[in-house]
């Protein structure tokens, strides 16, 4: 048989019509030195290096049809069996190449290979492409491009085109990479043009979703937080005389209280398209919960920045039905001026917000100008700041494990979460003071205090669990943070592998390369390195390739909210697609309800931590976990 009789049901066809070199009816033996040279690895690799060089499909069906000729031999029948095997398991690779392999003719242009995942890619038969010209795949517009890229690849012998958008009859458009090559012959002629197409559309759609979603508040398609500060920093630098309005939805939780958390998220939304429509061309942003910021670029003078704050109130204020009761929406509004109430974006953003909590004090559903006196709450920040100077030595701070387990709930360590009893406020939440631990720098104390104590204290658990202890930015700027680790792991005893240091893209964000270096250190100590609130921030994909992270966290703030806001949703899925596909393990956190749990279960991540499993509590609430308890229940002595 022929190798080209086999066309139907193989990559190859039309290879031995394609060779016009020898024929069989030429008369050449086993025995003629020719077919001898031919099959000789020199021959198939005339550069004489350790490549592997497979014969080609042509080689191959010319010497088995010369070979014919030689029939009966028993060195011709050998040689001819090992030429099929190779033939076949050639076509078995290609078949089972998961790219498109696509070859032409150089002369007629024809195809004369198209792979199986050629035809999944394209959406056509082979025997329906073999033979044919570019026409046949490619729709008009499109033609005039892959004949110029053709021209190209013949003149330079290669192409590697990235990022590719490539159209095909009847197909929506796919982003592909492109890997083109001419193919010789023994003698340097171009024979044949290859195309390799490796399909990255899903990956690229999944990473612009992501890209998108990091940017932008997921429940109400508007700019999120990082998008306000990097557009605020923007406008700030040009200079020009701008406002920005912190805008606060009044009664939110009593919403949420009396109609359940989805009536309060449709408000919401509701609230963000109506500040979208009246705020013009000025920018919007949802900042968390229920708090907006807008910022008007060229502000003009107090009155117009009264009438925009009027407008945004009126607009929000048209009644809607909630949960069968009517409802007016109302706003309380903080202004700020730049540069006439600060010099800075943080401190437009604290005067503004300061503005917002006389508008609050003072009864809600007005607006309010910052003026000096009113910056409160930085002056209560400041406070607070004074007072955690002597939180330690009064021993005020204490720490709280939260359980990470298994979807089934099985334990598999803990999160230690720092806690604050302030002798006068009462407990702080973390989401306060570490800021200000932050500022002050503080957190480096703080920090060290915390590793200590809980290595100190997992170092005591009976069971191995691990733990996770949460490291500040500002850590890894100050302070020899490698060297603190290594020396309380020797000091306590506690082996590496049971530490996991949790990061958030901060981390990153301020002096990377001088982060990678002390986290490629810390890592080879021995510790896990864990990308906390993954998601929150952004451009977090591009952070997942610097560096090889051994966990992810998916920030509670998605998932909590996955079962009621399919972008939410999709962007679990998607995350997880990413990190199942490079092989990161992935923890989700926030799950407070069994759907949640559900949900992870489907999308495939296998670990959680959240209010469904078990809160942060003091370590003793723990006990049975660590295994401190016997099987009676009594306390084991430790
Ligand atoms: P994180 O590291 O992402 O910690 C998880 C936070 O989610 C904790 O908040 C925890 O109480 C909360 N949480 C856990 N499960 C649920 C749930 O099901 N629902 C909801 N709504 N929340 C849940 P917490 O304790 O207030 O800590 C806030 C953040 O403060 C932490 O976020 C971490 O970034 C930071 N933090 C806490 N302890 C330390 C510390 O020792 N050092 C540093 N640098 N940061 C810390
Ligand atoms: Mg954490
Ligand atoms: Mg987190």
């Amino acid at each position: 048989m022929r190798a080209s009789d086999d066309a139907a049901g193989s990559p190859f066809a039309g290879a031995a019509s394609n060779s016009g070199r020898r024929h069989a009816g030429d008369g050449f033996g086993l025995d003629d030195p020719d077919i001898r040279s031919a099959c000789s690895s020199e021959a198939l690799n005339p550069a004489g290096d350790q490549r592997l060089l497979l014969p080609s499909s042509h080689e191959i069906s010319e010497i088995i049809g010369c070979l014919e000729i030689a029939d009966g031999a028993s060195e011709a029948e050998s040689a001819k069996a090992q030429l099929r095997r190779a033939q076949e398991v050639l076509s078995l690779v290609i078949e089972n190449v998961p790219d498109a392999i696509i070859v032409k003719d150089v002369h007629s242009r024809c195809y004369t290979m198209f792979n199986h995942a050629a035809e999944t890619l394209i959406g056509k038969a082979r025997a329906d492409v073999i033979g044919k010209t570019a026409e046949a795949l490619y729709p008009d517009g499109y033609l005039q491009i892959v004949e110029k890229e053709d021209e190209e690849l013949l003149e330079k012998g290669e192409l590697l085109i990235d990022d590719h958008e490539i159209f095909f009859h009847g197909m929506a458009p796919r982003i592909v990479t492109l890997n083109r090559k001419v193919l010789r012959d023994v003698y340097g002629e171009p024979q044949f043009m290859l195309a390799v197409i490796h399909d990255i559309t899903e990956r690229k759609r999944a990473e612009e979703r992501i890209a998108y979603l990091a940017r932008h508040d997921s429940m109400t398609g508007l700019p999120n937080r990082a998008t306000f500060n990097e557009r605020l920093a923007v406008a700030i630098a040009r200079g020009a005389r701008l406002a920005v309005l912190s805008i606060d939805l009044d009664r939110l939780k009593e919403i949420n209280d009396m109609f359940g958390h989805a009536a309060g998220d449709r408000l919401i939304v509701e609230v963000a398209n109506r500040l979208s429509a009246a705020a013009g061309e000025a920018f919007v942003a949802r900042l968390a919960g229920d708090e907006f910021v807008v910022i008007a670029v060229d502000a003009g003078d107090r009155s117009s920045l009264a009438s925009l704050a009027n407008r945004l109130s009126d607009f929000a204020a048209a009644e809607l039905m909630i949960e069968g009761a009517k409802c007016r929406p109302s706003l309380s509004i903080g202004v700020a001026v730049f540069p006439d109430d600060a010099q800075d974006a943080t401190a437009l953003l604290a005067n503004a917000d300061a503005a917002l909590y006389r508008a609050k004090a003072e009864g809600r559903s007005v607006s309010r100008f910052f003026e000096r006196g009113m910056d409160m709450r930085v002056r209560d920040r400041r406070a607070l700041r004074h007072d955690l100077n002597f939180a330690i030595e009064r021993d005020e701070l204490s720490i709280h494990y939260q359980p990470n387990t298994k979807l089934s709930g099985e334990i598999i360590g803990f999160e230690a979460l720092l806690r604050w009893r302030h002798p006068q406020r009462g407990w702080v939440s973390p989401a306060d003071f570490i800021p200000a631990a932050e500022e002050s720098h503080l957190i480096v104390e703080i920090g060290e205090w915390v590793l200590r104590r809980v290595c100190q204290e997992a170092a005591t658990w009976p069971r191995p669990l691990c733990v996770a202890v949460n490291l500040s930015p500002v850590q890894f700027q100050y302070g020899d943070l490698v060297q603190l680790v290594h020396t309380i792991l020797l000091e306590t005893g506690l082996p590496p592998n049971r530490l996991g240091l949790e990061i958030t893209e901060g981390v990153l964000i301020q002096d990377s390369a001088r982060a990678l270096t002390v986290l490629r250190r810390l890592k080879a100590l021995g510790v896990r390195i864990v990308m906390d609130d993954f998601g929150k921030g952004y451009s977090s994909l591009s952070y997942l390739q610097l560096f090889p992270f051994d966990k992810i966290k998916i920030d509670r703030d998605f998932v909590h909210n996955v079962c009621q806001n399919s972008q939410s949703a999709a962007i679990v899925r998607a995350v997880m697609g990413l990190a199942q596909a490079i092989g990161l393990p992935v923890l989700a956190e926030g799950v407070e309800t069994e759907e949640e749990r559900d949900f992870l279960r489907t999308v495939g991540c296998d670990e959680m931590q959240g209010y469904l499993i078990g809160r942060p509590c003091p370590i003793e609430h723990y006990a049975a976990e660590l295994g401190r308890l016997s099987s009676a229940g009594a306390a084991v002595a430790s």
